[in-house]
C-alpha cells in the first residue's frame, strides 16, 4: 500500500440499544427510530404533542438499531479500520454516550459468548488470523491497557495500582505515557489474558464498578509491528497502533451542592469529555488556529486521532426511551459535529521506536554469540581428540549441525571425564595426595563443562523465546477449513461493502432529488406551476422550521452549558477567595514570599512544584555548614560565644537555655522571738544571777566549755552558758534585752541585793 496523504473524515456511527427490562416494565415510550437504509436517526420529542414540533433527523455514516449484531458492526465499520492498522496506520475507536447505553457492550461485549463479543475481542481474532495467513512477514503484537480517572493515568497492567503515570512528548514520536507497560502477545489467548488482568484491576479499588466505569476512560492499545522485505531488498517495518477507547458516560455530572473534594471530582470527571468536545468544535470550526489538545489528558493522548494522522471511528451509543431524550439529543449533536473532522491518515514506516527492529537485532546478536561458542567448542573438541590420539578421522562438522549433534557432543565429553575420574580412583599406584589433586582437577573440569553447557543452553533458550514472540504466518495456508472460513469472511465483507455503497447512494439520491426537482419540471399550466411551487414551498418551509428548531435547541444547550460553567466558576472562585483569605490572615508575608519565590510551574507535568531550598542556584546541593558552627548545634557568632563564656546571659544561651543552678527550698521555720519579760522581773533575775556570781561558785565546768581563755572569765563580766539556747545576731542588738552585756551597770534599776527580799 502506498502512502496515503489525502484527508478523510472521522467516521461516525450511531447505535441504539434495545429497551431494557425496566423500561419495558415501566412502559416507556420509544422516541428513537432508526432508518438503517438511509443512515438516519429520527428522534421525536415526547413532550409536545407531535404536531407543533417536527421530529429531529440526523444522518450518519451508518446507524445500527436494537437488532444489530456485534459481528455486523465489526464487519461493516470496524474491520476496515483494523485492516488499515495491520497495514501500518494508526487507528482509534471511541465509544461515546450516556452511561448504560452500551459503550462497554460495544467495546467488550459479553466475553464468553462468541455472538455477543465486542470490538476488542473481535479485533484480537482478526489480527491473529491475519498474521497466520500472511507470508514472508514477521509480526510483533503488544498490548497496553490504561485508565484515566479524574485526570490521572493508571496503568491497568501494572502490579502497582497506586502509581500514577505521566504524559511525555517527544518531537519525533509525539505524546506517549511514560513507563506504561506493554506485553508482547503471541496468540489470541495471551492477549485475552492481558485484557482480563486489566479488567480485574479496573474493578479493584472501586467500590461500585458501574459508577467507576461511568466516570473513567479506559483505553486498550494494541500495537502491531510488521517487518517485510521491501523492493529495495531491505527489511522495512510498519507500525500500526489501535486505540480502543471506552469513554466515561457523557451525561451531565451534577455539581449542585458539591463542595471541596466532591466539587473537584465533578469538575474533573468530565474535564476530558468537555475538552474532547472543545477539540472537536475547534477542529470543525475551521477558523480557530488553536486546538486545545493540551486541556486534558485524553485529548493529548488521542491528539493523533482527532485531526491527526490516524483513522478514527466514533460510535455514539444512545438509548431509545423517552426519559433519555435530552441526553440522546446531546449525544447526537455531539457526534454530528465530529463527522466533520478531517484526518490525514499516514502509514508509519520505519519509526524510530519500533520494538521489532530491536528484537531482530538482538536475535541476530545472540545467534552470532551462539555460533561463536559452538565454533570454539568444536575446535576444542578436535584438539582434545587429536591430543589423545583417539579417532582422528572424525573431522570438521558442518556449521549447520543441529541440537541432536550438540547433545551428543556434551554427553560424550561428560562420559569421558567420568571415565577418567574412575580410572584415577581405581589406580592404586598413585600416592593418595596425588590422587586427590587429580580428582579435584577433573571435578573442576566437569564443573566448567557443565557451566559452559548451561550458558550455551541459556543462550539458545533466549534466542528461542525471542523468536517465538515474532510471529510468522503462512504455515497452514492450505488448510481446507481455513480456506472455507476465509471465503465466508470475504463474502461477509463484500456484503458489508455493498450495504455501505447502497446507503451512500440512497443518501445521494435523496439530496439530489431536491436539487433537481426544479430542473426537471416543465409546467403545462400556470395552475400546475403554482401547485408544484406551493408544494415545494411547504417542503422548504418545513425544513426552515426544522433548522430554526435546531438553532433554538443548540442555543438552549449552549445556555445550559454556560450556566454550568458559570456555576463551576463561581464555586471555584469562592474556594480561591477562601484560600486567599487564609493566606492573607494567617501566613506571614515573609513566608508567603518565600513560597511564591520557590514555586514554579512544570510544563512537562503541568503541575506547580517547589524548588529545593538552596542559595546556590545552579548547583543543586545544599549549603555547607558555616565554619563557626563546628561543634555546635547551630551557627554562632564569635561575639555570642564570648558572651556565653563571660556572663550568664540568657541572650546567648542558644544551646542550653535551662538554668540548672540549685534553688534553695522555701523556709518553713520562723525567727526565734524570746518571751518578753517585765523589766522588774528581769532586773530581779539579773540581780539574783549576779549574786550567784559573787557567791563564788566554782564554775570551772562552764569555763572549759566556753573557751580556753581563763582571762575572759577572770574579767568578771557576765558570761552566761550559751549552749542550748540559739543566739542570733538580732538578739544582741535588742536594747531591751536584760542579758545584754551592755546592760550590767545600767542606772535604771536599783541594785538588788539577792533573792531574798529585805
Ligand atoms: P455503558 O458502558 O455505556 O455504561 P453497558 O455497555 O454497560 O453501558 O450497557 C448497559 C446494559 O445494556 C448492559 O447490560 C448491556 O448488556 C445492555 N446492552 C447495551 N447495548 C446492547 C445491545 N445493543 N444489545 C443488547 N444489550 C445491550
Ligand atoms: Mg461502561
Amino acid at each position: 500500500m502506498s502512502k496515503n496523504k489525502s484527508s478523510e473524515s472521522v467516521k461516525v456511527v450511531v447505535r441504539c440499544r434495545p429497551m431494557n427490562e425496566k423500561e419495558r416494565a415501566a412502559k416507556f415510550e420509544r422516541v428513537v427510530s432508526v432508518d438503517v437504509k438511509l443512515g438516519q436517526i429520527i428522534v421525536r420529542n415526547p413532550r409536545e404533542a407531535s404536531a407543533s414540533e417536527l421530529p429531529k433527523i440526523f444522518t450518519f455514516d451508518s446507524v445500527y438499531d436494537w437488532n444489530s449484531k456485534q459481528i455486523d458492526l465489526y464487519d461493516e465499520t470496524f474491520r476496515p479500520l483494523v485492516d488499515s492498522v495491520l497495514f501500518g496506520f494508526n487507528g482509534t475507536i471511541f465509544a461515546y454516550g450516556q452511561t448504560g447505553t452500551g459503550k462497554t457492550y460495544t467495546m467488550e461485549g459479553v466475553r464468553n459468548d462468541p455472538e455477543r463479543r465486542g470490538v476488542i475481542p473481535n479485533s484480537f481474532e482478526h489480527i491473529f488470523t491475519h498474521i497466520s495467513r500472511s507470508q514472508n512477514q514477521q509480526y510483533l503484537v503488544r498490548a497496553s491497557y490504561l485508565e484515566i480517572y479524574q485526570e490521572e493515568i493508571r496503568d491497568l497492567l501494572s502490579k502497582d495500582q497506586v502509581r500514577r503515570l505521566e504524559l511525555r512528548e517527544k518531537p519525533d514520536t509525539g505524546v506517549y505515557v511514560k513507563d506504561l507497560l506493554s506485553f508482547v502477545t503471541k496468540s489470541v489467548q495471551e492477549i485475552e489474558r492481558v485484557m482480563n488482568v486489566g479488567n480485574q484491576n479496573r474493578s479493584v479499588g472501586s467500590t461500585n464498578m458501574n459508577e467507576h466505569s461511568s466516570r473513567s476512560h479506559a483505553i486498550f492499545v494494541i500495537t502491531v509491528e510488521c517487518s517485510e522485505l521491501g523492493v529495495d531488498g531491505e527489511n522495512h517495518i510498519r507500525v500500526g497502533k489501535l486505540n480502543l477507547v471506552d469513554l466515561a458516560g457523557s451525561e451531565r455530572q451534577t455539581k449542585t451542592g458539591a463542595k471541596g473534594e466532591r466539587l473537584k471530582e465533578a469538575t474533573k470527571i468530565n474535564l476530558s469529555l468537555s475538552a474532547l468536545g472543545n477539540v472537536i468544535s475547534a477542529l470543525v470550526d475551521g477558523r480557530s488556529s488553536h486546538i486545545p489538545y493540551r486541556d486534558s489528558k485524553l485529548t493529548r493522548l488521542l491528539q493523533d486521532s482527532l485531526g491527526g494522522n490516524a483513522r478514527t471511528v466514533m460510535v455514539a451509543n444512545i438509548g431509545p426511551a423517552s426519559y433519555n431524550v435530552e441526553e440522546t439529543l446531546t449525544t447526537l449533536r455531539y457526534s454530528n459535529r465530529a463527522k466533520n473532522i478531517k484526518n490525514k491518515p499516514r502509514i508509519n514506516e520505519d519509526p524510530k521506536d519500533a520494538l521489532l527492529r530491536g528484537f531482530q537485532e538482538e536475535i541476530a546478536r545472540l545467534k552470532e554469540q551462539l555460533q561463536k561458542r559452538s565454533g570454539k567448542k568444536k575446535r576444542r573438541g578436535q584438539r582434545r581428540r587429536a591430543g589423545e590420539g583417539s579417532d582422528s578421522d572424525d573431522l570438521e562438522e558442518g556449521e549447520t549441525e543441529d541440537d541432536d549433534e550438540d547433545g551428543d557432543y556434551w554427553r560424550e565429553q561428560q562420559e569421558k571425564l567420568e571415565g577418567e575420574r574412575k580410572a584415577i580412583m581405581d589406580d592404586h599406584s598413585l600416592v593418595a595426595e596425588e590422587r586427590v589433586r587429580l580428582l579435584k582437577e577433573k571435578e573442576k573440569k566437569m564443573e566448567d563443562l557443565r557451566r559452559e553447557r548451561e550458558a550455551g543452553e541459556m543462550l539458545a533458550a533466549k534466542v528461542k523465546a525471542m523468536e517465538s514472540k515474532l510471529l510468522v504466518g503462512g504455515k497452514n495456508i492450505v488448510d481446507h477449513t481455513n480456506e472455507q472460513q476465509r471465503m465466508l469472511e470475504l463474502k461477509r465483507q463484500e456484503i458489508a461493502e455493498q450495504k455501505r455503497r447502497e446507503r451512500e447512494m440512497q443518501q445521494q439520491v435523496e439530496s439530489r432529488d431536491e436539487e433537481t426537482l426544479e430542473l426537471k419540471e416543465t409546467y403545462s399550466s400556470l395552475q400546475q406551476e403554482v401547485d408544484i411551487k406551493t408544494k415545494k414551498l411547504k417542503k422548504l418551509f418545513a425544513k426552515l422550521q426544522a433548522v430554526k428548531a435546531e438553532i433554538h435547541d443548540i442555543q438552549e444547550a449552549h445556555i445550559n452549558d454556560r450556566q454550568d460553567l458559570e456555576q463551576t466558576q463561581n464555586e471555584l472562585t469562592r474556594d480561591l477567595k477562601l484560600k486567599h483569605l487564609i493566606i492573607e490572615n494567617f501566613i506571614p508575608l515573609e513566608e508567603k514570599n518565600k513560597i511564591v519565590n520557590r514555586a514554579y510551574f512544570d510544563d512537562e507535568d503541568e503541575y506547580w512544584k517547589m524548588k529545593p531550598i538552596t542559595r546556590i542556584e545552579d548547583d543543586h546541593q545544599m549549603m555547607t555548614r558555616p565554619l563557626s558552627a563546628v561543634g555546635y548545634r547551630r551557627p554562632l557568632s564569635h561575639h555570642a560565644r564570648m558572651a556565653m563564656m563571660m556572663r550568664p546571659d540568657m541572650r546567648y544561651k542558644a544551646e542550653n537555655i535551662i538554668m540548672l543552678d540549685m534553688d534553695l527550698p522555701a523556709r518553713t521555720t520562723k525567727e526565734y522571738q524570746e518571751p518578753v519579760i517585765a523589766p522588774k522581773v528581769a532586773a530581779a533575775l539579773e540581780d539574783a544571777l549576779r549574786d550567784e556570781d559573787e557567791i563564788q561558785v566554782d564554775a570551772s565546768g562552764f569555763h572549759s566549755s566556753l573557751g580556753p581563755s581563763p582571762s575572759t572569765s577572770a574579767s568578771g563580766s557576765l558570761k552566761k552558758p550559751k549552749s542550748g539556747r540559739p543566739r542570733t545576731g538580732k538578739k544582741s542588738s535588742t536594747p531591751t534585752s536584760p542579758f545584754s552585756p551592755a546592760s550590767p551597770g545600767s542606772p535604771l534599776y536599783p541594785q538588788s541585793r539577792g533573792l531574798v527580799p529585805k
